[in-house]
């Protein structure tokens, strides 16, 4: 058929029309066109192969494809080797007509054969399982999943039993590891599609089963499907989706016609009345905290004006929150086309389909005008300039006002303008608890009782305990009588780790724990870290110089601060001077950016935060630090720092904190085991007092 060889750099181009099924096949596709090292280009003129997936539901769709053709011809005579291909939704008559028009006509049910087919290779292609290829997903949010392809149903109007054919229901396993894997990659809205997507059978696996499988995946994600066929919502289904907790409320409910004779021509093997008693239901088992969409025709052949008054009544009666209206047009192939005469005028129909979506409009407008002042779940799917945008769980879109790009976050917002078809809100931040307060103050007890109260999770926000082996000397909570803590135990101590690290670290804690629906307590002494988070500070990032560092690192820790002092004299009050890497890492930030290192850049909160401060008496708190530091003794501290001591030494940051660094003098004989446990105290004592006067600055913070 063709010469057509392709090679590398190679660019390709898809032109998707239609549905949902088809932006999917068209994924498909592009994943089997990169495994040939094709490029994806997004401006049709610099493609080599142009992919045009039809759809032949409607005419307007068909007429589109008819208009490109001009186009593709001063494409071919500037690059000599570009090349067409046909595929998709095509019917009998036009695949003969668009024959001599593409370079091929491919089905996409022999994907895995068409290297050789573009390649010219005379082959026999037997129709094959396409939906085994592991698509090339457009979209990082929400995920497009079929689970079944072609349809028995064989609606009067309807092109697709024709041009898919009969009905092949996936693998359920397939479909159970493409969702989880999906899941795993951070996809938050999966949605399953199918022509008839609750016919769906694979080996006894219904489609009721098959979502309560789904159901079983971890992580949160949105889960949604698009065509049910009314026939086949079954009572199972809608008690699966009430108690499904992947389900999010929105269905698309296609019902064609509100008239019973114009349904039974289609095929359609309902009743308006069966249709209406089934949305009741539906309405009903979810409280009318769902939204319901619909697709219908106007103009079927021989429709009166009171069978398209039958349609109206039924759209009054439902009030739909949405509503694909189309003008019937006859598809070639199917038994309306065949044998019944597209007698409805076209201005009727145009009358007829305003008519409907005038009703739809003010439905639709008076639904979301309940939901004002309301708070609603929302998937983010993009920024844009100053607004957020994304969908709700009941699938209307919406926007809100954001500094932060949220794109693939579940958030909540509270709407406060509505049209028809978008809602506007304010972002509702999410609550989170902070305890903090000096060390031995009983943070964690409290933590511990509160989480258990208010289903919560702990955060740690302590710049030691994130480091594994230093156990007795960081006082590591031992019992957390089941509640989960988190950044505990995350490094080595040789490890780099900053606040800037930590806030990254800890705001991924904190939303999953809120995406789980339990409350965030971030808990910790480690004033800066708590900042990074109630203040949203955000660190420069620069990286490190390893020419200034090697520099610096001969200097003494004296010299080093005066170096800082020179650069920074207002952070050199600040700053801790015997912490020898801080202070590299403070010159090397100052000399860069020319300012001071301790300089706030602070952003709009993420959170919405609540601070209890625990205070204690210096007597108490000094008679608690005692104790608190014999018991580390008896516990077995001295064989801790031994072991840390012997594989990292002394030099490393962490072990140059309290509780490790006094044990350096006492195993080099310098100094006695009394003094030793004396100075802990000491230094312990200290260090609350300063952990106290950064604290005391704050004054958000709730003290008890
Ligand atoms: S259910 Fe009817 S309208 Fe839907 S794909 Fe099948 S034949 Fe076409």
């Amino acid at each position: 058929m063709s010469d057509f060889v392709y090679c590398l750099h190679m660019k390709y181009h898809i032109i998707t029309f239609g549905c949902q099924m088809n932006i999917s096949d068209s994924e498909r596709i592009s994943s089997m066109l990169e495994s040939l090292n094709y490029k994806e280009t997004s401006v049709l003129k610099e493609a080599d192969l142009v992919v045009i997936n039809m759809c032949s539901v409607r005419q307007p769709a068909v007429d589109r494809v008819y208009g490109l053709i001009p186009q593709f011809t001063a494409l071919k005579t500037k690059n000599k080797g570009f090349k067409t291909v046909l595929t998709g939704c095509i019917l009998k008559p036009e695949r003969t007509k668009l024959n001599e028009i593409f370079d091929f006509i491919l089905d996409k049910e022999q994907l895995n054969k068409w290297p050789e087919l573009l390649r010219g290779k005379e082959i026999e292609a037997k129709k094959s399982d396409y939906l085994k290829i592991v698509p090339k997903y457009k979209n990082k949010i929400q995920a497009l999943v079929p689970i079944s392809n072609g349809c028995d149903n064989f609606c009067t109007y309807c092109a697709v039993p024709f041009t898919r054919g009969k009905l092949i229901s996936r693998n359920h396993k397939e479909i159970l590891k493409e969702v989880n894997d999906l899941v795993i990659k951070g996809y938050k809205e999966i949605w399953l599609l199918g022509e008839n997507v609750n016919s769906y059978n694979s080996k006894g696996v219904n489609f009721s089963k098959l979502i309560k499988e789904i159901d079983k995946i971890p992580g949160k994600f949105w889960l949604r499907f698009t065509s049910p066929h009314p026939k086949d919502f079954s009572d199972e289904l809608i008690k699966t989706l009430k108690e499904s907790n992947k389900f999010v409320p929105y269905l698309n409910l296609p019902v064609q016609s509100g008239d019973n004779i114009i349904l039974r021509e289609m095929n359609r093997p309902y009743t308006r009345e069966k249709y209406l008693t089934l949305v009741d239901k539906i309405k009903k088992v979810f409280n009318n905290n769902i939204s319901i969409s619909t697709d219908i025709i106007v103009g079927f052949p021989n429709e009166t004006e009171e069978q398209f008054k039958n349609s109206e009544r039924l759209m009054k009666e439902v009030r739909f929150d949405l509503a694909f209206i189309s003008q019937y047009s006859p598809r070639p192939q199917s038994f309306s086309c065949e044998k019944l005469e597209d007698n409805v005028l076209k201005k009727i129909k145009k009358r007829r389909a305003i008519s409907l979506n005038n009703i739809l409009k003010k439905t639709a407008f008076e639904n979301n005008q309940k939901l004002l002042n309301k708070e609603v779940d929302v998937l983010v799917l993009e920024k844009d300039k100053e607004y957020c945008t994304g969908r709700t769980d009941q699938n209307k879109a919406i926007r809100f006002k954001s500094n932060e790009d949220l794109s693939g976050k579940f958030v909540k917002v509270k709407i406060i303008k509505v049209t028809a078809w978008n809602l506007e809100g304010i972002l509702v931040k999410p609550k989170i608890v902070v305890i903090l307060g000096s060390t031995a103050s009983g943070k964690t007890d409290l933590a511990i009782d509160l989480a258990k109260k208010f289903n919560g999770e702990i955060v740690s926000a302590d710049s030691r305990t994130i480091y594994r082996g230093m156990d007795i000397g960081t006082a590591k909570p031992r019992d957390t009588k089941g509640v989960p803590h988190h950044l505990i135990d995350i490094i080595s101590p040789d490890e780099d780790f900053n606040v800037a690290l930590f806030k990254q670290e800890a705001i991924k804690k904190i939303d999953e724990i809120i995406e789980k629906g339990k409350l965030p307590i971030l808990v910790g002494g480690t004033g800066l870290y708590i900042k990074s988070i109630v203040e949203n500070l955000e660190f420069p990032q620069i990286k490190a110089d390893e020419k200034l560092r090697k520099r610096l690192e001969k200097k003494t820790t004296e010299e080093l601060f005066e170096t800082y002092k020179g650069l920074d004299k207002e952070g050199s009050e600040k700053i801790d001077r015997n912490n020898r890497r801080r202070l590299i890492r403070a010159i090397e930030v100052s000399s860069f950016l020319n300012e001071s290192f301790f300089k706030e850049r602070k952003k709009e909160p993420i959170y919405d935060i609540l601070q209890i401060g625990i205070k204690i008496n210096k007597e108490e708190l000094e008679e608690r630090i005692r104790k608190r530091v014999d018991k580390m003794i008896k516990q077995g501290l001295e064989k801790e720092v031994k072991k840390l001591s012997k594989k990292y030494g002394f030099i490393i940051p962490p072990m140059q904190t309290i509780g490790y660094r006094e044990w350096e003098n006492y195993f080099n004989k310098k100094e006695t085991l009394e003094n030793t446990i004396e100075k802990i105290k000491i230094n312990t004592v200290k260090f609350s007092k300063r952990q106290m006067t950064w604290f005391k600055k704050d004054k958000t913070i709730n003290w008890i």
